[in-house]
């Protein structure tokens, strides 16, 4: 089976990885002229552990990760430092944190040497399984002329804006959340005195999240228009933060300035009707763009990965077996009905998690001092059954039994 992975993000990688192992032709097609990881940290919970480890990555990521911020207090604090509510360690599941740097070598270390094209951005893709592409990487080519190859299948992971989402024309595109986020991850390792987690004001966050040598990935976020701009961001982002609690100026003092990324938060305007259209399948952001507030956008699109590779391996493997003896009519009807069961699998799970990171958000960001505290107070009030159960129904997930 020859399949086109469109973008070289955690979820393109991922699927590349999985899809390869099970036998299919895999070529990531990337716009970027380099593979690299955007952003800096990664929370990844129980669910994504799973789908990597099903994906035959779970030891690779265990050696860059470690299980030293389950025993932190987390919870969330007030910008003084007092605890709103602490989260018993064992509510949350388990969790890691990630340089985002590691996750993407592990990614793309899985995949056989020439997979990836990069400086290859695709312009559509059709549900025949036709891909069109302008390659600045391919000397032959003129840099606007356009390439066209068929695949068996089109695997849409071509992020927030996807064009392969717009080609089939199953979205409708995205919306701004009303904040926007910085990330950076310590240049070295900061004291966190055993506590994680977030820290919740008026329209503000900060959250802290160590890493397994002890450098810290800390975000920080605040409601502003979505074209604001900064002539300094590290001096925006230490500014705003400033009378927060400790370590949070430390974290950001020691963190590069060109280390420090801000993006405005936005996720789909409206969920969409399929996943699937013809033989093009979409899979993590592209698919379900959510906001970060649940820390799943990446963990979901593992999830897509780890799905769309057990569904598909079945159909792989009689692609290889005797294609001459396989009836094509039959064996298309095997990827048919793999990629209906992907879509009924993963669309009402991953966009009911959008739906709750989205009104989490919202919560986090108040700005009216009433309703922050209002906010603060239920917060305070919630049972840490409650809070271990709600974890739960997120964070538990295996890959599907066929
Ligand atoms: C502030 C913030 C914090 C987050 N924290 C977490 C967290 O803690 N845990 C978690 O699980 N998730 C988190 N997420 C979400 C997570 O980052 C995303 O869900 C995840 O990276 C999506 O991966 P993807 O592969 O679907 O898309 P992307 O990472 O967007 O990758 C898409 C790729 O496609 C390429 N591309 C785009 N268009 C084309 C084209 N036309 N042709 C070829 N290539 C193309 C792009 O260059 C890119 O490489 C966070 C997100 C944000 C913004």
């Amino acid at each position: 089976m020859r399949i086109a992975v469109v973008g070289a993000g955690i979820g393109g990688l991922a699927a590349a990885a999985g899809l390869q192992r099970a036998g299919a032709q895999v070529a990531v097609f990337e716009r970027a002229a380099e593979v690299r990881a955007a952003g800096s940290g990664l929370s990844i919970f129980a669910n994504g552990l799973r789908a990597l480890e099903f994906l035959g990555l779970g030891e690779q990521f265990a050696a860059v990760t470690d299980k030293r911020v389950e025993s932190f207090t987390a919870g969330q604090r007030r910008p003084d430092g007092r605890w709103i509510a602490e989260v018993p360690s064992d509510s949350v599941g388990e969790l890691r944190i990630v340089d985002r740097a590691d996750l993407h070598r592990i990614l793309l270390n899985a995949l056989d040497e020439g997979t990836v094209r990069t400086s290859a951005e695709v312009t559509s893709a059709g549900d025949d399984g036709t891909l069109a592409l302008r390659s600045a990487s391919d000397p032959s080519m003129h840099p606007d002329a356009e390439l066209t190859e068929y695949f068996d299948l089109i695997v849409g992971a071509d992020g927030l804006h996807s064009r392969v989402r717009d080609s089939v024309q199953l979205g409708i595109g995205s919306r701004y959340s009303g904040y926007s986020c910085w990330r950076g991850i310590t240049d070295r390792p900061v004291d966190l005195a055993g506590a994680a987690g977030e820290t919740v004001g008026r329209g503000l966050r900060f959250g802290i999240a160590p890493l397994k040598d002890g450098r810290v990935y800390w975000f920080a976020v605040a409601n502003m228009a979505q074209n604001a701009t900064f002539a300094d961001e590290k001096s925006a982002v230490r500014d705003l933060f400033a009378r927060w609690h400790a370590p949070i100026a430390e974290l950001i003092a020691s963190t590069r300035a060109d280390r420090i990324q801000r993006t405005p938060i936005a996720d789909l305007s409206t969920p969409l009707s399929s996943y699937v259209s013809g033989r093009v399948v979409l899979l993590g952001d592209a698919a379900h763009a959510m906001t970060p507030n649940l820390g799943q956008g990446g963990g979901q699109a593992l999830e897509d990965a780890a799905t769309l590779t057990a569904l598909l391996a079945p159909s792989v493997d009689r692609t290889q077996v005797d294609h001459s003896q396989v009836d094509r009519a039959l064996e298309c009807a095997h990827i048919d009905r793999a990629l209906e069961r992907y879509d009924g699998l993963r669309r009402k799970r991953s966009q009911a998690i959008a739906k709750r990171s989205r009104t989490l958000g919202a919560l986090f960001q108040l700005e009216s001092p009433t309703l922050a505290g209002i906010r603060n107070a239920i917060l305070s009030a919630v049972p840490s059954r409650l809070i271990a159960f709600q974890a739960a129904s997120v964070q538990k997930w295996a890959p599907p039994k066929l």
